[in-house]
């Protein structure tokens, strides 16, 4: 698996799974959400009701998966997940809806790359809790009606603007996940270190939270880079001197950027002079789709005052040129 980046092996969502917390109380951080949450529960509890449709927007690692499975946890129903790519033609969602069980939670990741005809589909599941199912083909091709029983449709999206408008009003509560602050990361790298039986002593992971990107999913899995360094070159105790090192062998650097942050970074500075350079040139030059530059990389550069987003394109702030240790040209852009 990458160090930093979006992909997980097999052994790593075995321990991801393992670290998440399973109730809105055990989750930390996003304190508005989790009490707009919490009250869109009780409500529906009170009435013996599903809960209404969720749309959850925010970048990856953030903790939108964990959040649909609390819902299913502290609605006492199971849980299903499904993602975007995963349905390729609508029959693969209508497999999914006619077999959906009364209250179920169904999380949908990536629900924005969700094929057109399949998006369709989900309208009038999500609507009138039904499907029309097609039977044959061409002329002879009838629509057979199946009513679904309520469930609770649990939507992940980078950023609820890539989804088209009827799709986005068919949710009843729309949250979204923020960035964590260094403070919050050194909570979850503190519950994560309990739970792996971890010894992490409070410069460690000020050290790890420091290097997160703001981002939970990496901190967590910092640390367990750092728990192997600390276990085969010292005596297994995560300081904030072993953190520093461990984290150099891997090549995380001092803020945490990952590949493509630094790629975006390099890019803008070393083939566009710091530009302004719009997103789409800039995506190219990265080799990555428009959308994962906007909504993975640049979400963080920003926080961390490297990018400026202007009405002109990308724009390398000074402290970009100085982290890729080069020196502001005389005609940098602000
Ligand atoms: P997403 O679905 O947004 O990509 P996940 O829900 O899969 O993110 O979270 C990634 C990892 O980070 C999980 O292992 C989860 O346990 C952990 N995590 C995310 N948010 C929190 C949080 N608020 N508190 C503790 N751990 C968290």
């Amino acid at each position: 698996a990458r160090l930093v980046g979006g992909g997980a092996d097999a052994d790593e969502r075995a321990v991801e799974a393992a670290l998440r917390p399973r109730t809105l109380g055990e989750f930390i951080g996003q304190e508005r959400l989790r009490e707009q949450l919490s009250l869109v529960l009780d409500a529906a509890r009170g009435r013996g009701r599903s809960a209404d449709h969720i749309l959850l927007s925010g970048p990856p690692g953030l903790g939108k998966t964990t959040l649909a499975m609390i819902v299913a946890t502290e609605m006492g129903v199971p849980l299903r997940i499904t993602s975007g790519p995963a349905i390729q033609h609508a029959g693969d969602l209508a497999a999914i809806l006619s077999s959906i069980s009364e209250g179920e939670v169904l999380f949908f990741d990536e629900i924005h790359r969700t094929a057109r005809p399949a998006e369709e589909l989900l309208y009038t599941a999500m609507e009138d809790f039904r499907v029309d199912v097609v039977v044959g083909k061409g002329p002879g091709a009838t629509a057979i009606p199946l009513e679904l029983p309520p469930f609770t449709l649990v939507g992940a999206t980078t950023r609820t603007g890539l989804l088209p408008g009827p799709l986005r009003d068919r949710f009843g509560f729309t949250g979204h996940l923020e960035l964590y602050e260094p403070k919050e990361l050194e909570q979850v790298l503190y519950r994560s270190a309990g739970l792996l039986s971890v010894e992490l002593r409070e410069d460690g992971a000020r050290e790890i939270a420091g290097r997160s990107r703001g981002t939970p999913r990496i901190a967590n899995r910092l640390l367990r880079r750092v728990r192997d360094f600390a276990e085969v070159r010292a005596d297994a105790v995560v300081t904030g001197d072993i953190a520093r090192a461990a984290l150099e062998v891997f090549e995380v650097d001092e803020i945490g950027l990952d590949r493509l942050d630094r790629a975006v970074l390099a890019a803008l500075c070393k083939n566009f002079g710091g530009g302004p350079v719009g997103l789409g040139t800039l995506a190219v030059a990265v080799a990555e789709e428009r959308e994962t530059v906007e909504e993975v990389a640049e979400p963080f550069l920003v926080r961390a005052g490297l990018l400026a987003r202007t009405p002109r394109g990308r724009v390398a702030t000074p402290a970009a040129w100085a982290h890729l240790g080069m020196t502001v040209p005389q005609h940098a852009p602000f």
